[in-house]
């Protein structure tokens, strides 16, 4: 057997590139929460061939200092928690610091920024763990992340890649996922030079009407119930809009994009009475709660997350949406038989 070394950093982020970035949609997913991140009120995409050939994500955020930009790309590098402390409660979306190394280290980066107190924007270029120095550049106050030919140092990996279309449509399913968690902010998204998405800021309800369609909003109900620091609020679809797939189902705990089985069962057991057993619910639900009673960091794409108090949780959230079904079913059958 040969010694033990260590692994240098190339490899060490080629190796984490894995989890994170695993496919096209989830370097967009990482880098519209950065956007997020940065205050950004204004997030344009713009992807060729399924994001594989490129992927540009650009916002109007707070930006990064010239000093900071490689610090940008290195791995365990975040301005977003500095303590134990901070990662129990961080209401950010990122706070690993590894995403934009994990991209530079399986695909060509290019980062430009501008912040509020530079006269002018600066780039840098990275690529096979590499950096070029910063170089003056364009770019009115915000953040542009370019990413280019994802995987191409990594074959093997590119293999896994599917085909454009199947790739865009998962960024596509990220782009709304996360456009209907942030109403407030404008989004778009272009594909091969084609708009596809042009969101101007809305309320909740315009922007599921914009994303899912007016159908929707006309065959669901309001949900919403406070108990203490427990706020679930959205819109649940009635068995008359049930889908036969999931594809329609949208959960979001602390503003984060969430498959969680605990919230998953308690949706199913408030449905169990009214829908039959092959269809599926739609909805958009938000849970917001105390940040140190549920763990998102259970891995690194932080859509699983674990409650604390998961029984509490699932009893608040089938309760919650179960009174919000049975009441408008209740109206419609009293209507039926005066
Ligand atoms: P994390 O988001 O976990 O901190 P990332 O690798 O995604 O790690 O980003 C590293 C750092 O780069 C962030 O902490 C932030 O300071 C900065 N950054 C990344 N994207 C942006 C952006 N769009 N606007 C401003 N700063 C950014
Ligand atoms: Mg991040």
């Amino acid at each position: 057997m040969s010694s033990i070394q260590l692994l240098p950093d190339l490899l060490i982020n080629q190796i984490a590139a894995g989890e994170v970035i695993e496919r096209p949609a989830s370097a967009l997913k990482e880098l519209l929460e950065n956007s997020l991140d940065a205050g950004a009120t204004d997030i344009a995409v713009q992807l060729e061939a399924g994001g594989i050939k490129r992927l540009v994500v650009r916002d109007n955020g707070g930006g990064i200092a010239k000093e900071q930009l490689p610090l940008a790309l290195m791995r365990h590098a975040t301005s977003k928690i500095a303590s134990l402390d901070d990662l129990q409660r961080v209401a950010s979306m990122g706070f690993r610091g590894e995403a934009l190394a994990s991209m530079a280290a399986v695909a060509q980066v290019t980062l430009t920024s501008r912040n509020a107190n530079a006269a002018h924007a600066w780039k840098i270029e990275a690529a096979d763990g590499t950096q070029s120095g910063a170089a003056p550049a364009a770019h009115p106050q915000g953040t542009s992340v370019e990413m280019r030919e994802l995987y191409f140092n990594t074959p093997a990996r590119r293999k896994f890649l599917k085909s454009e279309s199947t790739e865009y449509a998962w960024c596509e399913e990220t782009f709304k996922r996360i456009a209907l968690s942030r109403p407030d902010v404008a989004f778009s998204l272009q594909h091969n030079g084609k708009s596809i998405w042009q969101l101007p800021r809305h309320d909740l309800a315009q922007r599921i009407t914009a994303i899912l369609g007016a159908e929707f909003g006309q065959h669901a109900v309001n949900v919403e119930r406070q108990i203490g620091a427990l706020h679930l609020y959205g819109i649940a679809a009635l068995p008359a809009y049930s889908r036969s797939t999931r594809d329609e189902q949208y959960f979001f705990v602390n503003g984060r994009f969430v498959r969680d089985k605990v919230l998953m069962h308690a949706v199913r057991q408030a449905y169990q009475d009214i829908l039959h057993h092959q269809r599926h619910p739609a909805f958009v639900l938000f849970l917001d709660m105390p940040p140190e009673q549920v763990d998102v960091n259970v891995h690194p794409a932080k859509s699983e997350v674990r409650f604390r108090e998961s029984q509490g949780i699932h009893q608040f959230v089938f309760h919650a949406l179960q009174d919000a079904l049975s009441a408008p079913m209740a109206a419609v059958e009293e209507t039926a038989n005066p």
